[in-house]
């Protein structure tokens, strides 16, 4: 007889509230990860995302063989995994931290049932984030549509039980089944390494972070996006830590959570406006200018600086992510979600909550949008924020003084999408 925990995107054995929970169970557990077949599918082979979800599993696999255990890795769909191992073990229970993106929830939804319908009771935690669903409402009840009120309803809650406790398994980790599961080479996934790498994380700089994290060329923001993305670091430990180091950093942590409790409220953002008063805007949608932006070509050093980031890096820097989003939509009236899709493939810290609120809030669609009528111009904001040219340069190697031909005149390409977001919006 066995508990099971299944790791999702928690791929960390300190401070986990699911796998935690699980060790207290009375049956030893065996930790699983599945390769979702569904998901695979739809990636390159080299994605560098699955090398760094491989490389967190084999970190863990490796202190687990510390206690005589070890991980489960398999690949398929999830529900026909869980079938399998319905017949292979006697399972008791199984534990897992609540994933709130709607493809994930309706995951957990379906293999509940099956555990369920064969008399096992599944657990899910709390894990991702401080707080989750109806944690934090308005007085009425209903959820936050604006960042500052939910912000200040969030601080309110976490002051008043600051620190969140932490959860120190280490004790409790003779209670893993004993185990000597194969793990996996990549090549055995069907994957191979990439050129790009996540990047460890970083805090040293966090003291200025208020006067630094604006100018990409200082590189002085943590790096965390993809470690928060996959858990290989705690949001516990992290927010316990910035709330006495720097009010700034904590209120990004809270952007976080504020995108992830709009996608769980309004699931329909995923692809749809959050204002639908702005579903009536004639999208230009040029193919062959949406080209030139993915492939930094728009003659605009600060949007092909930041599009080239992105492609030969996995990662952009948040200042610059907001000036190419800004542009494709605005300048270019191509629609969020080409740029969102485009994001989605490229990012290594992907996430459909940050992508889409961000998406949106650039495209003036979202919930606290930035208002229509602005209209980042790429060349002032690189005047303020790379004046040196120092960010351009390492990303455009051929940049000089006559540096390409823009692929749009600013005033024009403002004009005309002031005039047409007007339009379609009063229809
Ligand atoms: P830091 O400045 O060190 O911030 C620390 C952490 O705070 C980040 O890791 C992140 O978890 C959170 N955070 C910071 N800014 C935001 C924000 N605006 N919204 C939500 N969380 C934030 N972030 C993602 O994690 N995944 C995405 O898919 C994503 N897509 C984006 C798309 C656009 C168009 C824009 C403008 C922003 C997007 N962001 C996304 C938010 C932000 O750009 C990244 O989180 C940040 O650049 C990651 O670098 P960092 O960890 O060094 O950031």
């Amino acid at each position: 007889e066995v508990s099971f925990f299944w790791f999702r995107r928690d791929l960390r054995l300190d401070d986990n509230v699911g796998l935690f929970q699980a060790l207290q169970s009375k049956y030893p557990v065996i930790p699983v990860f599945i390769f979702d077949e569904t998901i695979l599918e739809r990636l390159p082979n080299n994605d560098a995302r699955v090398g760094f979800i491989h490389e967190s599993l084999a970190n863990i696999n490796q202190k687990l063989s510390e206690f005589g255990s070890s991980l489960l890795v398999k690949k398929g769909k999830p529900l026909e995994v869980w079938t399998h191992l319905i017949n292979e073990y006697s399972i008791q229970g199984v534990f897992w931290n609540k994933d709130y993106e709607p493809s994930a929830i309706q995951r957990d939804l379906s293999v509940d049932k099956l555990l369920t319908s064969n008399g096992i009771q599944s657990s899910a935690f709390k894990d991702q984030v401080i707080f989750e669903e109806a944690e934090i409402v308005k007085v009425d009840g209903l959820p936050y549509t604006v960042y500052t009120p939910f912000k200040n309803k969030w601080l309110e809650k976490y002051k008043s039980i600051a620190p969140v406790p932490e959860f120190d398994a280490v004790p409790y980790f003779s209670n893993f089944f004993k185990s000597d599961f194969d793990f996996p080479s990549l090549e055995q996934i069907g994957f191979t390494t990439s050129p790009i790498k996540v990047k460890p994380h970083n805090l040293k700089w966090v003291a200025n972070y208020n006067e630094t994290r604006d100018f990409p060329a200082l590189d002085s923001t943590s790096y965390l996006s993809p470690h928060l993305r996959f858990g290989t670091v705690s949001i516990r430990k992290l927010v316990n830590w910035a709330a006495k180091k720097n009010a700034v950093f904590l209120s990004e942590l809270i952007w976080r959570e504020f995108f992830m409790q709009i996608l769980y409220h309004f699931p329909k953002v995923q692809n749809k406006n959050f204002k639908s008063a702005y579903d009536g805007i004639e999208w230009r949608n040029d193919v062959d200018e949406f080209k030139r932006w993915c492939e930094g070509k728009t003659g605009y050093p600060m949007v092909d600086a930041g599009m080239r980031q992105l492609n030969e890096t996995g990662y952009m820097h948040n200042r610059v992510r907001m000036v190419v989003a800004s542009f494709l939509c605005k300048h270019l009236l191509i629609e969020w979600q080409w740029g969102e899709a485009y994001f989605a493939e490229k990012l290594l810290d992907y996430e459909m909550a940050a992508n889409v609120g961000n998406w949106q809030w650039a495209a003036g669609t979202g919930c606290d949008a930035a208002p229509y009528f602005r209209v980042f111009n790429p060349d002032i904001q690189q005047k303020k924020f790379d004046e040196k040219g120092v960010y351009i340069r390492q990303w455009i190697k051929e940049f000089d003084l006559g540096y390409g031909q823009p692929i749009v005149d600013h005033v024009m390409a403002r004009d005309r999408a002031i005039a047409t977001y007007k339009a379609g919006i009063l229809k």
